[in-house]
């Protein structure tokens, strides 16, 4: 499939079937974070990036195949899903076809924009980020489109939570030096008593990220987390659980996995294990497939990742 997949595990949502309306990697942010690797179609224009019937025929076909597998239908994309023009009408369908909550992971770029807060606003949850409490480290870390300004964003995010009656999770994705202080962190949460969202999730680069000088914080931050946040704080782990791989053929079920974000060694060993795969039989495999220079092992934080060559 190319635009459905999984069930996949997801920290903050069980199970979920992903929906992924944009080429990769389509974005109006460049984050220095980004797992998906450099942005290669940066743009703020909201188009129609395929044809959206050939998207409803794949959901279709998965939501029946997967039935009761999935806890969440998410709208997430190999960049920033409201740049899909047609995410409204997407969302309308997933609702036709399942009763599972819908769930959009976002940068939160577009809140502020009246199509794009009528369109997702039918959703169950929404996903927004917000990695810094002022527009200079906005501008470091996001490195947004420049037609996107720092002020109006969040007022974006203030005012869709004032009128969303679904959950409203806010991501924050916490840099060892860059927005881990404690002076940050209090702009940071200024920002969010203003926007009042439901929760919030403090989450660290645990895959290979865009930049490689981007680090995890160190344990010491968290305190400072717990000092400033109070009952808010979240802090995330690695994602727990394998994948879904639907057929033996191991080289096009990793591309799939892969196109989505690096995936840690071990994780790839769990997850085709149930494909009677062995670890030997596996490592062996992703030497080729390194050989012909189509996925690359990267050690990140002492562990071993494999993530495609684009
Ligand atoms: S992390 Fe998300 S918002 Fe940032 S560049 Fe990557 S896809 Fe875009």
């Amino acid at each position: 499939m190319k635009y459905v997949y999984g069930p996949v595990p997801s920290r903050r949502l069980g199970r979920s079937l992903g929906i992924d309306p944009i080429p990769s990697k389509t974005c109006n942010y460049q984050c220095i974070y980004c797992q998906l690797g450099k942005t290669t179609n940066f743009t703020n224009e909201r188009r129609d990036f395929y044809l959206k019937e050939e998207i409803y025929k794949e959901m279709e076909e998965s939501i029946t195949q997967n039935k009761e597998k999935f806890d969440y239908i998410t709208f997430v994309g190999s960049g920033e899903p409201t740049l899909c023009k047609s995410i409204g009408e997407l969302i309308l369908k997933a609702k036709e076809l399942s009763k599972k909550p819908i769930c959009v992971i976002t940068n939160g770029s577009l809140l502020y924009n009246d199509d794009v807060k009528d369109e997702i606003i039918v959703s169950d949850v929404v996903l927004p980020t917000l990695d810094a409490g002022d527009k200079k480290l906005f501008i470091k870390i996001n490195r947004p489109h420049p037609s996107i300004k720092y002020e109006k964003m969040i007022q974006g995010y203030i005012d869709f939570r004032k009128e969303f009656n679904g959950k409203f999770w806010i991501e924050i994705m916490l840099m060892k030096g860059i927005n881990d202080s404690k002076e940050e962190l209090l702009k940071i949460k200024n920002k969010l008593d203003l926007i009042k969202p439901d929760r919030i999730d403090i989450n660290v680069p645990i895959r290979p990220p865009t930049e490689g000088w981007v680090q995890i914080p160190d344990k010491n931050v968290i305190p400072i987390l717990n000092d400033v946040f109070g009952e808010y704080n979240n802090i995330n782990f690695p994602e727990r659980g394998v994948f879904s791989v639907f057929s033996s053929n191991f080289e096009m079920e990793l591309k799939t996995l892969l196109e989505r974000h690096p995936m840690r060694q071990q994780q790839i060993f769990e997850t085709f294990s149930s494909k009677k795969f062995n670890e030997q039989d596996l490592l062996l495999q992703l030497n080729i497939l390194e050989s012909q220079n189509k996925i690359k092992k990267v050690i990140y934080n002492n562990q071993t990742f494999w993530k495609l060559i684009n």
